[in-house]
């Protein structure tokens, strides 16, 4: 399952823990994958843990995707020096509208920032005051043992903890796009296809033909479970053969490390082990958090490489996101309770996973 192995790092933060606090599978730090083109890898790939891009275009650079926040970004910045001081960062690309893809755009204002006119129209969506407010009320939360709200708030609080949303102003791309692009800078040529509607509302990939090399955002997850906020999932997996088909030679996940064919097929075996297993269940009127339930705890999926992966109980928003594509009702809440709601139903998952597995 993945590997670093043709990658040479050039720059390392020399972390000793990843910002979740687990012991790093590879060391964080900027990769030089092929001639002039890089990644900035970070382990394990878990929440906010995301890759980024960098592609050298002679005395200017391209760089894909911005950090969750200024302080993770201002990090890059520093450790890719040797590059962006010779060749100082020109366009920047987001491939969706995730915070941790995006929220760093604004230290590229008066930088050409391309994505979908579709991840341009989400980017608001969850504003930065949201997720610091989920951080003040985690703190509340893990001292309140009703009704699941302590397990929500260790849940949150967990996944948040590293970051410091305080300063980020969320900045839409100033250029945007629908269906294909080409960006073209100093001669070399990005390819830019739109695969959403899929984990997002816009997500896209980006390929650049002459470096060999494939940037997929987070239509692919190595070593971690992979999640459909948007849908539909079937829109993933065409994305996902598009990967396989472009025969790019180094593949560069959203999160966790660099990925082989292998691993893109096991995404795609995911999803089509999670549909057969769910629609059952679904279809007979069971909810999606007792069916997650036991989709996790089937022999199927503890014999299956899924099992190892990073945060398997995202499956119950994926799960979710099915119930809707069927046309099923998902029992969530709506308006500004839903995402508690549904983040109180996933942490409740964990612990059932945890308890299982004692
Ligand atoms: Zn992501």
């Amino acid at each position: 399952m993945g590997h670093m192995n043709n990658a040479r790092l050039i720059a390392a933060t020399g972390r000793q823990r990843t910002r979740m606090g687990a012991l790093p599978h590879f060391d964080e730090g900027l990769y030089e994958l092929r001639a002039d083109t890089y990644a900035w890898m970070v382990p394990n790939g878990s929440w906010g843990e995301t890759n980024l891009g960098l592609i050298r275009c002679g005395d200017q650079s391209v760089l894909i995707d911005t950090c969750w926040d200024l302080h993770f970004m201002r990090e890059m910045l520093v450790h890719s020096a040797t590059v962006i001081e010779r060749a100082p960062i020109s366009h920047v690309i987001n491939t969706h509208a995730d915070g941790d893809h995006c929220w760093g755009n604004q230290l590229f204002a008066d930088r050409v920032v391309t994505s979908t006119q579709a991840s341009a129209r989400q980017i608001h969506q969850h504003p930065p005051a949201q997720l610091r407010a989920l951080q003040w009320g985690s703190k509340l939360f893990q001292r309140l043992p009703i009704g699941d709200v302590d397990a929500l708030g260790r849940y949150m609080g967990d996944m948040l903890r590293p970051y410091r949303f305080g300063g980020v102003k969320v900045m839409a791309a100033n250029q945007t796009f629908s269906g294909t692009a080409t960006i073209e800078v100093n001669g070399v040529v990005l390819r830019l296809m739109e695969v959403g509607p899929a984990h997002t509302d816009g997500d896209c990939i980006v390929h650049v033909p002459e470096r060999q090399v494939v940037y997929t955002g987070d239509i692919l997850f190595v070593g971690v479970t992979p999640v459909a906020w948007a849908g539909p999932v079937s829109r993933i997996v065409s994305a996902l053969e598009q990967v396989k088909a472009l025969h790019s030679e180094v593949i560069v996940p959203g999160h966790g490390p660099l990925a082989t064919l292998a691993d893109v097929q096991s995404q795609i075996d995911y999803w089509d082990w999670l549909q057969s297993s769910l629609e059952p269940m679904a279809r007979a009127g069971m909810p999606p958090e007792p069916a997650s339930r036991h989709c996790l705890q089937s022999e199927g999926f503890k014999d299956s490489p899924f099992a190892a992966w990073i945060a398997p109980e995202r499956l119950f928003t994926s799960a979710c996101t099915l119930y809707r594509e069927w046309g099923l009702d998902t029992g969530g809440l709506v308006g500004p309770l839903g995402a508690l709601d549904h983040f109180r139903k996933q942490a409740r998952l964990t612990s059932g996973l945890a308890r299982s597995s004692v």
